[in-house]
């Protein structure tokens, strides 16, 4: 039973390595989804059997309830949560692995702390002693702390990402100094725990833990969130793996340390993507300092759809910068259509995607590939943003934080020094969304109040069917 369990694992490890590896490019990441499904029902299978194999007629019943209850959640989340909604449901899940983490290592003081009490008869105290014990303790506090950790942080990421609570940080003063100080604290009491682990010890480190999950994500700002819930989905990883030691689970370990190491890596490109410092993230060190962005003013001036068009007609090149207003309207099918009549009728049609643009990394990219526009047009910002200044027009598709010049031009701004599509360089930007509102960092935007700016309010879905109707009058044809 061992070597099959084992075999097993080894093949749903390799099946995630595969699955990674398909994840990384459009065109495999179909086969990367296949793959990782596979993977994670031999894993199931494996670990079910083994645990039925090993339970009482209690435990077994219990299992099973779990396991039908799990499943049918999750079936069920899955097939109604919209696109938009994706984020949340990825930072939900992270807590409940962090607090999973939590529970294991509870549980493995408990067990060993019990056998001891009961001198050891039958326990896993008879198993571990000495040094063995002391790494026991050491993985259990270690465990303990980031699965705490990840927990609260999930949930307060989970509440901001679903505008349950505001976006804007929190700034309590001295955050650095608390932050410092609670992973002093952590490392202090984690060897006074491994000395002596006394129940007391265990309980302050994870309350310090669930604390300063809650500080590191509540300090951070709406446009760095991105980051942030890549970080946890790092820590989530390495939570799983701590589990995965103190239930002595190689997959666990492989799973959590591939889920860490690639949340860490997708941490560290996002952080390079918006000139971000990677260790100023992992010490929860985003939005250190309070921001005051300058008052923008000014007149913006409105078009129709008509007027769109004609400009579309007599344009040569049009780039479409996409943004999550494009995914709350579901635009991509009319604005693929959209596309492919521009380029019939000769105009060169590129997109613009902002590493950042919509609210789970890629999200532009899966609507596009949804509604089938050919990957080649699909330009990354630094791909697209040096030919902008060439481009006749910009049509900016539900898209605000990754579009706002005053990154670059607002040292005040929350989002100073994220790198943005410089589209204002255009010759024409159209802006499509239904108000002046403000994006999800909460800042105002002066590409609105741009002399080549003009704004085309109402649901982007409806604005470009509108623009599709009116192109048949105006558009050259071959
Ligand atoms: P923004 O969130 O900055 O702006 C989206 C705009 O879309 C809004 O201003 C809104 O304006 C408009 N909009 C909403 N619904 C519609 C609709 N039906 N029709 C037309 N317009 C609509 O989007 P960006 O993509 O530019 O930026 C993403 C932001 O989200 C960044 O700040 C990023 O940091 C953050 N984020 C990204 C994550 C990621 O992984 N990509 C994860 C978490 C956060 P109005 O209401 O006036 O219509």
């Amino acid at each position: 039973m061992q070597t099959w369990t084992t075999a097993a694992y080894l093949i749903a490890a390799l099946l995630f390595v595969v699955s990674l590896a398909g994840l990384s490019r459009h065109e495999t990441s179909r086969s990367g989804v296949v793959f990782g499904i596979a993977g994670m029902t031999i894993a199931l299978v494996a670990t079910a059997i083994v645990a039925f194999g090993s339970a009482s007629g209690l435990g077994i019943t219990l299992l099973l309830v779990a396991l039908v209850i799990g499943a049918a959640i999750g079936l069920w989340r899955a097939r109604v949560v919209e696109m938009t909604g994706m984020p949340e449901l990825i930072a939900l899940m992270h807590s409940f692995v962090g607090l999973a983490a939590v529970l294991v290592g509870w549980n493995g003081y408990l067990e060993v702390e019990g056998g001891a009490a009961e001198g050891g008869a039958g326990g896993e105290a008879t198993e571990l002693s000495g040094s063995l014990l002391g790494i026991h303790h050491a993985e259990v506090a270690i465990g303990v702390f980031i699965g705490a950790v990840t927990f609260t942080g999930s949930i307060i990421a989970y509440l901001k990402l679903s505008a349950k609570m505001k976006s804007a940080p929190l700034m309590l003063p001295g955050k650095n100094v608390l932050n410092l100080g609670a992973l002093v604290v952590f490392a202090a009491f984690t060897v006074w725990f491994v000395i002596t682990p006394q129940l007391w010890i265990l309980a302050v480190l994870t309350v310090l833990a669930l604390l300063l999950g809650v500080h590191l994500v509540a300090s951070i700002g709406g446009g760095d969130m991105p980051v942030v819930v890549s970080m946890l989905n790092s820590y989530s990883g390495w939570a799983a793996a701590a589990s995965g030691f103190l239930l002595g689970n190689d997959l666990l370990i492989i799973t959590g340390a591939l889920v860490g190491s690639s949340g860490a890596y997708l941490s560290y490109i996002m952080c390079k993507a918006m000139n971000r410092s990677f260790v100023s993230v992992i010490a929860g060190g985003f939005g250190a300092t309070a921001t005051s962005a300058a008052a923008v003013e000014g007149e913006h001036r409105e078009v129709n759809a008509a007027g769109v068009a004609e400009l579309l007609a007599d344009a040569r090149s049009v780039v479409i910068t996409p943004g999550y207003g494009m995914a709350v309207a579901q635009a991509q099918y009319p604005v693929a259509e959209l596309t492919r009549k521009l380029r019939d009728a000769g105009v060169e049609v590129r997109f613009g995607v902002h590493p950042v643009a919509g609210r789970l990394p890629g999200h532009m990219n899966v609507l596009l590939a949804e509604a089938q526009v050919p990957y080649d047009i699909v330009l990354e910002m630094d791909e697209i943003n040096d030919d902008l200044a060439s481009t006749d027009v910009v049509l900016v598709i539900g898209a605000n934080d990754t579009v706002n010049p005053a990154a670059s031009e607002d040292p005040g701004s929350p989002i100073a020094g994220m790198p943005v599509l410089t589209v204002w360089e255009a010759k024409d930007v159209i802006v499509f969304k239904r108000s002046m509102a403000t994006g999800y960092a909460g800042v105002q935007n002066p590409l609105f109040f741009r002399d080549n700016t003009q704004m085309l309010f109402g649901d982007a879905k409806a604005r470009v069917e509108d623009i599709l109707a009116e192109l048949g009058a105006h558009v050259r044809t071959g």
